[in-house]
């Protein structure tokens, strides 16, 4: 049996957020991570040349103040997302460009584009009144959280093409349908990271900026601070409370012991560890009700991005997929061309039943569609179907149905005896994205340092 103050369960950017301040603190901390690496959904690849691709989460953007400065405080850099020329936008089968400065609202006929305006205008009206941390005692909560968020846009825009617009934002920003989620998440979500056209923007957006070398530096430069203080390939099996200590087994039965646990697992991987004594029931029904998104994220490798000199920032959005949503991804000096897609939703799910070569044709096609013949032939194709991931299950992060947050949002982050909660799904500002990774992991390391003390 190994002995330590505080047990983090999970070496994502949560864990070991919560980590570094519980070391900096002065208290003793072992991490305990599933996978052979750090970093969770965040992953880094390389090309076959050797240029970093970043297989899960990637950008950074204006008022996520704490990964901004965490990347300064680690040494590391930003540079802007490619972003100059126009974006390809297909919708209703008709195919436009939209000037990368205008913001995130495509050019459209006057009267959809009147419809998608006011639809937007009250969606924001509406999130901004959502309180961050109890969405659940804003104003119509109830009614908000009884319907999905397909409801709500069929009550609230009027146009084939608005509706259409918001249901491929919809699954751009959660990878799930708007049918999957509750209206009042998704109104969380939007104003939890700023506003919905934030989310979806590239400058002064969600998607601004990358990070020099790929994301996962990030997890990679704390890891490397916290030393062997992370044991990897130690998957958690079974948390057992006492009085005043808790024991933690692995998969392989090494037992572990600690004042105090903080899990930053995705909740409904959370949901399967065992308990004893068993978690309460409003605890592990939340974690039966919060599922995962679906995507797989792919990179087609050219020799150069050739869709820069035909005036295209390589960003596409459509109605048709399975490839609904791409971006330019390609290194700070601009080559190799790295255009990167996401399959999401149902989408996603339709793909992962197929084999490699039949969704890498249906990836280049995609692609082809939007910037032409010169897509046809990468030299490369990389892909990380996140559904298929054992310690994720799914991502970017986990949705709220209809009813969670006003049945079940107070347990989110309410410890269980010494068991406390992290992760991105845990934050009021950010949540499920890097910044609201960071957040709570930190959050619950000043929790337990007070507990402690
Ligand atoms: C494809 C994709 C694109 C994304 N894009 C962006 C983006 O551009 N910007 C952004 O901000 N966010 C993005 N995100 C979301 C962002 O990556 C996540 O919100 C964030 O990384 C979550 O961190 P976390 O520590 O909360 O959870 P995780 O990273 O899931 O960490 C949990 C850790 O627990 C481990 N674990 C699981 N089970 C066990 C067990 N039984 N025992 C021990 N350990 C276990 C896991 O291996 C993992 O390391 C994206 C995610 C994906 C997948």
């Amino acid at each position: 049996m190994t002995d330590t103050r505080v047990l983090v369960i999970g070496a994502g950017l949560s864990g070991l957020a919560a980590a570094r301040r519980l070391v900096s603190s002065g208290v003793d901390t072992l991490v305990l991570e599933a996978r052979p690496r750090v970093g969770g959904r965040t992953e880094g690849g390389h090309t076959a040349e050797g240029t970093p691709v970043e297989l899960g989460g990637q950008w950074v953007g204006p008022t996520q103040t704490r990964m901004y400065a965490l990347i300064e405080e680690l040494g590391l850099e930003t540079f802007p997302t490619y972003n100059t020329g126009q974006h390809v936008v297909q919708l209703g089968g008709s195919t436009s460009r939209l000037a990368s400065k205008r913001g995130a609202v495509p050019k459209l006929n006057p009267f959809v584009l009147a419809d998608l305006l006011q639809g937007m205008t009250r969606f924001k009206r509406l999130a901004d009144q959502v309180p961050l941390d109890q969405p659940w005692t804003g104003p119509k909560a109830r009614t908000l959280d009884s319907q999905t968020l397909e409801t709500w846009i069929l009550r609230n825009l009027r146009t084939r093409t608005a509706r259409s617009y918001f249901r491929v934002a919809t699954e751009a920003v959660f990878s799930a349908e708007a049918g999957n989620l509750s209206a009042l998440h998704a109104l969380f979500y939007a104003h939890s990271g700023t506003d919905f056209e934030g989310l979806l923007s590239t400058d002064r957006g969600a998607q601004q900026d990358r990070i020099v070398g790929g994301s996962i530096r990030i997890s990679e430069a704390t890891a490397g601070g916290l030393g062997d203080r992370i044991l990897l390939d130690s998957p958690v099996r079974r948390i057992e409370q006492g009085a005043a200590r808790v024991k933690v087994t692995t998969r392989s039965g090494a037992d572990y012991q600690a004042e105090r646990v903080i899990v930053t697992l995705p909740p409904t991987l959370a949901g399967r560890l065992e308990y004893d004594p068993i978690l309460p029931s409003w605890r592990d029904q939340l974690t039966q009700r919060l599922p995962a998104g679906s995507v797989i994220k792919l990179y087609a490798v050219y020799d150069e991005p050739f869709w820069r000199s035909d005036g295209l920032t390589g960003q596409a959005a459509s109605d048709r997929g399975p490839v609904k949503v791409t971006f330019d991804n390609s290194p700070p000096g601009g080559s190799p061309g790295v255009m990167m897609g996401f399959m999401e939703a149902s989408d996603g799910r339709a793909a992962a039943r197929l084999s490699l070569e039949e969704r890498r044709a249906a990836a280049v096609a995609c692609f082809v569609r939007y910037f032409g013949p010169k897509a046809a032939t990468p030299v490369e194709y990389i892909e990380r179907d996140w559904m298929a991931e054992e310690f994720s299950r799914g991502c970017y992060g986990a949705h709220f149905t209809p009813g969670v947050w006003s049945d079940f949002g107070s347990a989110l982050t309410e410890p269980v005896g010494l068991v406390h909660w992290a992760g991105a799904e845990c934050a009021p500002v950010w949540n499920g994205y890097m910044e609201g990774a960071v957040r709570p992991g930190e959050q619950a390391a000043d929790d337990v340092v007070a507990a402690l003390a």
